[in-house]
């Protein structure tokens, strides 16, 4: 990574995130943002989220906090901005004409081989490119926030995207200690998306059909599938959960999946008497003001830190 530059555009909170991942591996990061003076505050407060980090003994990577803020600048201008780049992660609004543009616009000022790379959450790859002349090394890496502690990243291809552009993606982000995963194909919503769509539709129509109450449900998360899925993901699960592995489990519980998963409702309307209801029953334990909903995120960050601990 020595002296090597990658550009990040946008600097809201995932952009900030990337920029703090790509410090933490060594890298200069020079980051842009089109509200002038935005790039600066983001610096700041990276400045201040990195000392902290080191204060609580959980800054990533090899170099001290005041190395790594010393590889970091921030511009205004956004051919500065991606003078030298090898690798530029947008962080922009999640708007289609917005990346559109912003991909349009890199492209003049970046080398035949730079990486161009997405943030977006629910865009296709073939949308947020379709401007670009070059798609080829263009791809989506799409962070979990917040990407620090949740170290996955789907990398998603264009159809005309190469090989080795995904490859380049992949290495970058192990490099850094991210924990890529690779798309074969696009997909709407990807495939953590569509996992956590499935479980959410599934845990709305059982409040919905007053079938179990919302602290409840979220406990059968937290408490229950959330313990192994910490560590194993559901096809291991499996696999470990009958004496002869997954062969022997699909003999014993095919039929009861096929049967359960025959009886899953419609998808839920997430409106109406039922949207309401389930509102006023997560407000009773954690009421929706900035007070209460800042000190449960903060709990959420502290434990997200210790479980990222425990996992290494
Ligand atoms: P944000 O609103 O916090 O930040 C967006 C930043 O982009 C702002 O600072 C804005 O000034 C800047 N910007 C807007 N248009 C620009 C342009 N044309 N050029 C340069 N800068 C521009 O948003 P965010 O939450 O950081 O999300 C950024 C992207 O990351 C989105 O595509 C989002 O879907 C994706 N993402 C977000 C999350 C999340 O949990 N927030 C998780 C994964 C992916």
């Amino acid at each position: 990574s020595k002296g090597k530059i990658i550009t990040v555009v946008g600097s809201g909170l995932i952009g900030r995130s990337w920029a703090m991942v790509f410090l933490s591996g060594g890298y200069r990061v020079k980051i842009y943002d089109n509200q002038p003076g935005q790039a600066s505050r983001a610096i700041a407060e990276i400045r201040k989220q990195v000392e902290e980090l080191q204060e609580a003994q959980m800054l990533r990577g090899k170099l001290s906090a005041s190395e790594q803020l010393s590889l970091l600048s921030s511009h205004d201008d956004l051919s500065q901005a991606l003078e030298g780049a090898f690798f530029v992660q947008e962080c922009v609004f999640e708007e289609l004409q917005a990346k559109q543009t912003v991909f349009q616009a890199v492209e003049n000022h970046v080398g035949e081989d730079t990486i161009l790379s997405s943030s977006t959450s629910c865009l296709m790859p073939s949308n947020v490119f379709s401007l670009v002349q070059n798609p080829k090394r263009c791809i989506i890496s799409h962070p979990v926030n917040p990407p620090y502690y949740v170290r996955l990243v789907e990398l998603v291809p264009h159809p005309e995207t190469l090989p080795t552009a995904m490859d380049m993606a992949f290495e970058l982000m192990t490099e850094v200690g991210q924990a890529p995963v690779r798309l074969r194909k696009e997909i709407d919503g990807f495939a953590l998306n569509r996992v956590q769509y499935a479980i959410i539709a599934e845990c709305w129509r059982l409040v919905e059909d007053n079938v179990i109450s919302v602290k409840d449900i979220d406990l059968v998360m937290s408490e229950g599938l959330g313990m192994r899925y910490a560590f194993i993901g559901p096809i291991e699960t499996m696999h470990l959960n009958a004496p002869n592995g997954l062969e022997d489990y699909l003999g014993r519980y095919r039929e009861g999946m096929r049967r359960v998963l025959s009886s899953f409702g419609p998808i839920p309307e997430f409106d109406g008497e039922a949207a309401a209801r389930i509102n006023k029953e997560i407000c009773e334990f954690i009421p929706s003001d900035q007070e209460h909903l800042s000190a449960r995120r903060e709990r959420r960050d502290q434990l997200l830190m210790g479980l990222a601990k425990l996992k290494k």
